[in-house]
């Protein structure tokens, strides 16, 4: 009997979620009913929004229950199939959770083609955070050739291919990001214009350098006072990019919002939130965009990839909200 390893949430965080928080359990691995298929899980996204769907309140999806296997987009192979539409062997992207199997109709699945790309490229650059940055920057951030873009969070999965796009539009580059080894790696590897080191110059000071003649476009992944020191930069016209506000998941007080919103007036600025499935029609376009970019060489994208099994969960997931990961982070699962 093939034993499915799971992580199921325990209590509800306060803070940083700590072990009282998961729980590990063990139950044999379901056959599929009709309809349904069982898929081997092989790599299980770790994400921002992970921290959100553990809250009591509901964002954009309803919240994990109590006692529930954590949620989590997957990549995985399907190993018994009552589904006329998957066979034993396809390759599929989905939502499984953090767990060694799972079962699935099917409607949350997406067959993937190994020959373009590899599972955890599917999983990262071709999903979750590929087309985050795609369609917040081309379609929320909208981008001119010759502006100045400012993406905070830019040494991760989001934020580095967000500023690659805005290069590749003709824009100029400018990243924020923790400390001289993720700054480098923007502008000596990826060909930002500029890196901003929040752990080390001011990002006040650091903007002023980087962004003399103020921001057209402002990805922000971060929030609180970065989105304060940004805003007193904008330009005339200045999209504001509401795609995360990482800094700000893990308080115990309440959210810390922007103080000078009100530069938005004068310069008519517009700050607008998106989701990325909410683009899911036009995902097949932008997956072409960026395989073609990643063939040209024009797309650089970094994983970080744990090799554990589901127990190592917990610290990995506390890796986003200490900076310890560096490119998308994941679990790849034994087996
Ligand atoms: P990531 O950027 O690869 O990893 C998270 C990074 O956030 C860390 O490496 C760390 O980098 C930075 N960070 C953590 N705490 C911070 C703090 N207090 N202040 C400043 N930076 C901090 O993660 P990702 O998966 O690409 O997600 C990036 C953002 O996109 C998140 O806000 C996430 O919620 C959002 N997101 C939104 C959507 C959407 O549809 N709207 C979809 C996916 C992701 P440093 O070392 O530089 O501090």
């Amino acid at each position: 009997m093939t034993i499915n390893h799971q992580v199921r949430l325990a209590a509800r965080p306060v803070g940083m979620p700590d072990a009282a928080v998961w729980n590990l359990t063990e139950e044999p691995v379901p056959d599929p009913g009709e309809g349904e298929v069982v898929v081997k899980v092989d790599y299980v996204s770790i994400d921002p929004a992970m921290r959100a769907w553990i809250n009591e309140a509901a964002s954009y999806i309803p919240p994990v229950k109590i006692g529930g296997v954590m949620r989590a987009l997957t990549a995985g192979t399907v190993v018994a199939s009552r589904n006329p539409g998957f066979a034993v062997g396809d390759a599929v992207c989905g939502m499984q959770g953090v767990q060694d199997y799972g079962v699935s109709n099917g409607a949350d699945l997406t067959k993937i083609d190994l020959s373009l790309a590899p599972a955890e490229t599917w999983l990262g650059c071709l999903g979750i955070a590929g087309l985050t940055a795609y369609f917040g920057l081309l379609e929320v951030g909208a981008p001119k050739p010759g502006e100045t873009v400012v993406v905070s969070g830019a040494a991760g999965s989001v934020g580095s291919t967000v500023g690659q796009i805005a290069r590749i539009k003709g824009c100029r580059a400018v990243g924020i990001a923790g400390g001289p080894e993720k700054c480098r790696y923007l502008t000596d590897e990826l060909g930002f214009e500029g890196a901003v080191d929040y752990k080390g110059e001011g990002v006040a000071e650091g903007l002023a350098r980087t962004c003399a003649d103020g921001i057209d476009v402002f990805f922000d992944n971060v929030g609180g006072e970065t989105l304060d020191h940004v805003l007193a930069r904008i330009n005339m016209g200045a999209r504001i990019v509401i795609c995360g506000a990482i800094s700000q998941y893990n308080n115990t007080t309440p959210m810390q919002g922007p103080s000078n919103y009100i530069t938005l007036l004068g310069r008519r600025g517009r700050m607008q939130g998106f989701i990325y499935f909410d683009y899911a029609e036009k995902f097949p376009a932008a997956i072409a965009d960026l395989l073609g970019w990643r063939a040209e060489g024009r797309l650089k994208f970094k994983d970080h990839i744990v090799a554990a099994g589901v127990e190592a969960f917990p610290d990995t997931l506390v890796k986003l909200f200490t900076g310890a990961n560096f490119g998308k982070l994941m679990l790849k699962l034994p087996g």
